[in-house]
Protein backbone atom coordinates (compact mmCIF):
# COMPACT_ATOMS: atom_id res chain seq x y z
CA UNK A 1 0.00 0.00 0.00
CA UNK A 2 1.35 3.47 -1.05
CA UNK A 3 2.20 6.40 1.57
CA UNK A 4 -0.62 8.39 -0.13
CA UNK A 5 -3.27 5.15 -0.17
CA UNK A 6 -2.45 4.52 3.80
CA UNK A 7 -3.29 8.28 4.58
CA UNK A 8 -6.28 8.42 2.75
CA UNK A 9 -7.73 5.52 4.30
CA UNK A 10 -6.54 6.85 7.58
CA UNK A 11 -8.10 9.86 6.55
CA UNK A 12 -11.62 8.21 5.49
CA UNK A 13 -11.62 5.93 8.43
CA UNK A 14 -11.31 9.02 11.18
CA UNK A 15 -14.21 10.82 9.03
CA UNK A 16 -16.44 7.82 9.67
CA UNK A 17 -15.58 8.02 13.18
CA UNK A 18 -16.76 11.60 13.60
CA UNK A 19 -19.72 10.51 11.92
CA UNK A 20 -20.35 8.25 14.28
CA UNK A 21 -19.15 5.06 12.56
CA UNK A 22 -18.27 2.35 14.82
CA UNK A 23 -16.49 -0.41 13.51
CA UNK A 24 -14.82 -0.98 9.75
CA UNK A 25 -13.92 -4.70 8.73
CA UNK A 26 -10.76 -4.53 6.57
CA UNK A 27 -9.89 -7.61 4.87
CA UNK A 28 -6.46 -9.04 6.06
CA UNK A 29 -4.29 -8.04 2.91
CA UNK A 30 -5.78 -4.21 3.51
CA UNK A 31 -5.08 -4.47 7.12
CA UNK A 32 -1.79 -5.86 6.84
CA UNK A 33 -0.81 -3.31 4.54
CA UNK A 34 -1.80 -0.26 6.34
CA UNK A 35 0.04 -1.61 9.51
CA UNK A 36 3.48 -1.75 7.52
CA UNK A 37 2.75 1.29 5.93
CA UNK A 38 1.61 3.21 9.49
CA UNK A 39 2.21 3.19 12.82
CA UNK A 40 -0.75 4.87 13.48
CA UNK A 41 -3.48 2.63 14.71
CA UNK A 42 -6.33 2.39 13.43
CA UNK A 43 -9.75 4.88 14.26
CA UNK A 44 -11.71 1.92 15.25
CA UNK A 45 -13.84 2.51 18.20
CA UNK A 46 -14.93 0.44 21.91
CA UNK A 47 -18.10 0.09 21.89
CA UNK A 48 -18.53 -0.60 25.73
CA UNK A 49 -17.96 2.25 28.48
CA UNK A 50 -15.03 0.76 30.92
CA UNK A 51 -15.72 -1.22 33.74
CA UNK A 52 -15.91 0.65 37.01
CA UNK A 53 -13.09 -0.01 39.43
CA UNK A 54 -13.12 -1.92 42.24
CA UNK A 55 -13.45 -0.03 45.18
CA UNK A 56 -9.65 -0.90 46.65
CA UNK A 57 -9.54 -3.17 50.12
CA UNK A 58 -6.94 -1.87 52.24
CA UNK A 59 -6.62 -5.21 54.30
CA UNK A 60 -6.41 -7.44 51.13
CA UNK A 61 -2.98 -7.55 49.60
CA UNK A 62 -3.16 -5.55 45.90
CA UNK A 63 -4.45 -7.84 43.56
CA UNK A 64 -1.79 -9.47 40.96
CA UNK A 65 -1.25 -7.04 38.17
CA UNK A 66 -4.17 -8.28 35.20
CA UNK A 67 -2.09 -8.78 31.56
CA UNK A 68 -2.90 -6.10 29.09
CA UNK A 69 -5.64 -6.53 27.11
CA UNK A 70 -4.33 -8.07 23.73
CA UNK A 71 -5.24 -5.35 20.67
CA UNK A 72 -8.58 -6.07 18.90
CA UNK A 73 -8.45 -7.67 15.92
CA UNK A 74 -8.66 -5.76 12.78
CA UNK A 75 -9.22 -8.55 10.12
CA UNK A 76 -12.43 -10.21 9.81
CA UNK A 77 -15.42 -9.92 6.94
CA UNK A 78 -13.91 -9.22 3.66
CA UNK A 79 -15.52 -5.77 3.36
CA UNK A 80 -12.72 -4.20 0.94
CA UNK A 81 -12.32 -5.92 -1.90
CA UNK A 82 -10.79 -3.45 -4.66
CA UNK A 83 -8.51 -1.14 -2.36
CA UNK A 84 -5.43 -2.30 -3.88
CA UNK A 85 -5.23 -4.13 -7.18
CA UNK A 86 -5.56 -0.72 -9.03
CA UNK A 87 -2.07 0.61 -8.51
CA UNK A 88 -0.35 1.18 -11.56
CA UNK A 89 -2.93 0.29 -13.76
CA UNK A 90 -3.69 1.38 -17.20
CA UNK A 91 -6.85 3.28 -18.74
CA UNK A 92 -8.03 -0.07 -20.43
CA UNK A 93 -7.37 -2.00 -17.59
CA UNK A 94 -9.12 0.23 -15.22
CA UNK A 95 -11.75 0.45 -17.16
CA UNK A 96 -11.95 -4.07 -17.69
CA UNK A 97 -11.53 -4.16 -14.14
CA UNK A 98 -14.72 -1.32 -13.05
CA UNK A 99 -16.96 -2.85 -15.79
CA UNK A 100 -16.27 -6.52 -14.25
CA UNK A 101 -16.47 -5.48 -10.31
CA UNK A 102 -18.95 -6.88 -8.11
CA UNK A 103 -16.66 -5.45 -4.85
CA UNK A 104 -19.63 -3.61 -3.08
CA UNK A 105 -23.64 -4.18 -3.01
CA UNK A 106 -24.19 -1.55 -5.76
CA UNK A 107 -23.73 -3.74 -8.64
CA UNK A 108 -26.52 -5.93 -7.30
CA UNK A 109 -28.87 -3.12 -8.15
CA UNK A 110 -27.46 -1.33 -11.40
CA UNK A 111 -27.92 -1.63 -15.08
CA UNK A 112 -23.67 -1.51 -15.34
CA UNK A 113 -21.24 0.42 -14.23
CA UNK A 114 -20.66 3.64 -15.17
CA UNK A 115 -16.69 4.72 -15.60
CA UNK A 116 -15.98 8.02 -17.23
CA UNK A 117 -15.97 10.26 -20.22
CA UNK A 118 -13.79 12.46 -21.73
CA UNK A 119 -10.18 13.81 -22.32
CA UNK A 120 -7.90 11.61 -20.65
CA UNK A 121 -5.25 14.14 -20.69
CA UNK A 122 -7.54 16.44 -19.42
CA UNK A 123 -6.59 20.18 -17.41
CA UNK A 124 -9.91 19.85 -16.08
CA UNK A 125 -11.92 17.23 -14.22
CA UNK A 126 -15.40 17.17 -12.54
CA UNK A 127 -16.39 14.79 -10.09
CA UNK A 128 -19.92 14.05 -9.26
CA UNK A 129 -21.07 11.50 -6.72
CA UNK A 130 -22.68 8.51 -8.49
CA UNK A 131 -24.78 7.63 -11.42
CA UNK A 132 -28.75 8.40 -11.37
CA UNK A 133 -31.28 6.72 -13.95
CA UNK A 134 -30.30 8.29 -16.70
CA UNK A 135 -26.40 7.31 -16.70
CA UNK A 136 -27.44 3.52 -15.00
CA UNK A 137 -29.09 3.15 -18.63
CA UNK A 138 -26.63 4.77 -21.32
CA UNK A 139 -23.23 3.60 -18.88
CA UNK A 140 -22.16 7.54 -19.23
CA UNK A 141 -21.59 9.84 -16.53
CA UNK A 142 -24.27 12.76 -16.01
CA UNK A 143 -26.02 12.64 -19.11
CA UNK A 144 -29.89 13.62 -17.81
CA UNK A 145 -31.60 16.76 -16.76
CA UNK A 146 -28.49 17.08 -14.11
CA UNK A 147 -25.89 16.27 -16.80
CA UNK A 148 -27.16 18.78 -19.33
CA UNK A 149 -27.26 21.44 -16.97
CA UNK A 150 -23.10 20.52 -16.03
CA UNK A 151 -22.55 20.79 -20.16
CA UNK A 152 -23.94 24.19 -20.10
CA UNK A 153 -21.83 25.35 -17.02
CA UNK A 154 -19.00 23.52 -19.42
CA UNK A 155 -19.20 25.39 -22.32
CA UNK A 156 -20.39 28.69 -20.11
CA UNK A 157 -16.95 27.99 -18.71
CA UNK A 158 -15.22 27.77 -22.43
CA UNK A 159 -14.29 24.23 -22.96
CA UNK A 160 -16.91 21.83 -24.74
CA UNK A 161 -17.59 18.41 -22.76
CA UNK A 162 -14.92 16.86 -24.82
CA UNK A 163 -11.92 18.33 -23.33
CA UNK A 164 -12.83 17.79 -19.54
CA UNK A 165 -12.89 14.68 -17.65
CA UNK A 166 -15.76 13.49 -15.78
CA UNK A 167 -16.44 10.96 -13.32
CA UNK A 168 -18.57 10.15 -10.25
CA UNK A 169 -17.18 8.99 -6.69
CA UNK A 170 -19.34 5.47 -7.22
CA UNK A 171 -19.12 3.83 -10.51
CA UNK A 172 -22.85 1.76 -9.99
CA UNK A 173 -25.81 3.62 -9.53
CA UNK A 174 -26.94 3.80 -5.84
CA UNK A 175 -30.61 2.51 -5.34
CA UNK A 176 -33.39 5.55 -4.95
CA UNK A 177 -30.20 7.93 -5.84
CA UNK A 178 -29.35 7.45 -2.29
CA UNK A 179 -26.31 8.92 -0.98
CA UNK A 180 -23.57 5.97 -1.23
CA UNK A 181 -23.18 4.09 1.94
CA UNK A 182 -19.30 4.19 3.65
CA UNK A 183 -18.30 0.66 2.59
CA UNK A 184 -19.50 1.69 -0.72
CA UNK A 185 -17.74 4.32 -0.94
CA UNK A 186 -14.55 3.14 0.72
CA UNK A 187 -14.96 0.03 -2.21
CA UNK A 188 -15.22 2.33 -5.19
CA UNK A 189 -12.86 5.18 -4.66
CA UNK A 190 -9.71 3.58 -5.31
CA UNK A 191 -11.14 3.49 -9.08
CA UNK A 192 -11.49 7.34 -9.23
CA UNK A 193 -8.20 8.25 -7.41
CA UNK A 194 -6.57 5.74 -9.57
CA UNK A 195 -8.45 7.94 -12.66
CA UNK A 196 -7.08 11.05 -11.24
CA UNK A 197 -3.38 10.32 -11.24
CA UNK A 198 -4.57 9.09 -14.84
CA UNK A 199 -5.80 12.45 -15.89
CA UNK A 200 -2.90 14.67 -13.91
CA UNK A 201 -5.74 17.61 -14.06
CA UNK A 202 -4.93 21.09 -13.27
CA UNK A 203 -8.43 21.50 -11.57
CA UNK A 204 -10.83 19.70 -10.47
CA UNK A 205 -14.27 20.63 -9.75
CA UNK A 206 -16.43 18.80 -7.19
CA UNK A 207 -19.80 18.89 -7.29
CA UNK A 208 -21.91 18.57 -4.41
CA UNK A 209 -21.40 17.15 -0.68
CA UNK A 210 -21.00 14.04 -1.73
CA UNK A 211 -17.34 14.18 -3.31
CA UNK A 212 -16.32 16.99 -1.60
CA UNK A 213 -16.74 15.14 1.85
CA UNK A 214 -15.36 11.90 0.26
CA UNK A 215 -12.55 13.79 -1.59
CA UNK A 216 -11.93 16.40 1.19
CA UNK A 217 -13.15 15.44 4.04
CA UNK A 218 -15.75 18.74 3.54
CA UNK A 219 -18.67 19.26 5.64
CA UNK A 220 -20.77 21.54 4.30
CA UNK A 221 -21.08 22.15 0.82
CA UNK A 222 -23.15 25.39 1.58
CA UNK A 223 -19.75 27.37 3.85
CA UNK A 224 -17.23 25.54 1.89
CA UNK A 225 -18.06 25.99 -2.28
CA UNK A 226 -15.81 28.50 -3.64
CA UNK A 227 -13.24 28.05 -1.61
CA UNK A 228 -9.70 26.55 -2.94
CA UNK A 229 -9.19 23.15 -2.28
CA UNK A 230 -5.81 20.50 -2.83
CA UNK A 231 -6.38 17.11 -3.45
CA UNK A 232 -2.50 15.88 -3.54
CA UNK A 233 -0.93 18.64 -5.59
CA UNK A 234 -4.24 19.39 -7.50
CA UNK A 235 -6.30 22.66 -7.24
CA UNK A 236 -10.12 21.80 -6.29
CA UNK A 237 -12.82 23.66 -6.46
CA UNK A 238 -15.81 22.71 -4.78
CA UNK A 239 -19.19 24.22 -5.98
CA UNK A 240 -22.92 22.76 -5.67
CA UNK A 241 -24.16 19.74 -8.07
CA UNK A 242 -26.31 20.52 -11.18
CA UNK A 243 -28.73 18.85 -9.67
CA UNK A 244 -29.03 20.83 -6.21
CA UNK A 245 -29.03 23.59 -9.06
CA UNK A 246 -31.71 22.70 -11.33
CA UNK A 247 -33.84 22.53 -7.94
CA UNK A 248 -32.32 26.00 -6.50
CA UNK A 249 -32.07 27.89 -9.93
CA UNK A 250 -31.24 31.27 -7.58
CA UNK A 251 -28.00 29.38 -6.56
CA UNK A 252 -26.47 29.32 -10.34
CA UNK A 253 -25.32 33.00 -9.50
CA UNK A 254 -23.21 31.29 -6.74
CA UNK A 255 -22.34 28.63 -8.48
CA UNK A 256 -20.92 30.84 -11.48
CA UNK A 257 -19.08 32.61 -9.36
CA UNK A 258 -17.22 29.74 -8.25
CA UNK A 259 -16.47 28.18 -11.79
CA UNK A 260 -14.66 31.85 -12.91
CA UNK A 261 -12.24 31.40 -10.06
CA UNK A 262 -11.76 28.40 -12.46
CA UNK A 263 -11.54 29.85 -15.38
CA UNK A 264 -9.00 32.32 -14.33
CA UNK A 265 -6.54 29.86 -13.08
CA UNK A 266 -6.71 28.01 -16.18
CA UNK A 267 -6.16 31.33 -18.13
CA UNK A 268 -10.17 31.81 -19.55
CA UNK A 269 -11.61 35.10 -19.67
CA UNK A 270 -14.96 35.01 -18.34
CA UNK A 271 -15.71 38.30 -19.84
CA UNK A 272 -15.76 36.22 -23.19
CA UNK A 273 -18.36 34.14 -22.06
CA UNK A 274 -21.58 34.91 -24.09
CA UNK A 275 -24.45 35.97 -21.72
CA UNK A 276 -27.22 33.07 -21.78
CA UNK A 277 -30.55 35.02 -22.92
S1 LIG B 1 -19.92 0.88 -6.96
FE1 LIG B 1 -17.76 0.65 -7.44
S2 LIG B 1 -16.98 -0.86 -5.95
FE2 LIG B 1 -19.22 -1.03 -5.98
S3 LIG B 1 -19.60 -2.65 -7.47
FE3 LIG B 1 -19.74 -0.69 -8.56
S4 LIG B 1 -17.70 -0.38 -9.42
FE4 LIG B 1 -17.50 -1.96 -7.83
Amino acid sequence: MSASLTAELQRILERWQSRGVRTVSLSPGVAEAYFRRSPKPLPTVSVAPPPPRPAPRPAAPPPPKAEPPPPPPVAAAPVVASSLPVEGMGWEELQAKVASCEACKLRQGCTQTVFGVGDIHARLMFIGEGPGFDEDQQGIPFVGKAGQLLTKMIQAMQFSRDEVYIANIVKCRPPNNRNPEPDEVLCCLPYLRRQIELVKPEVIVVLGAVPLRELLGGRSIMRERGEWRDYHGIAVMPTFHPSYLLRVPTAKRQAWDDLQQVMQRLGKDPAQTTPRR
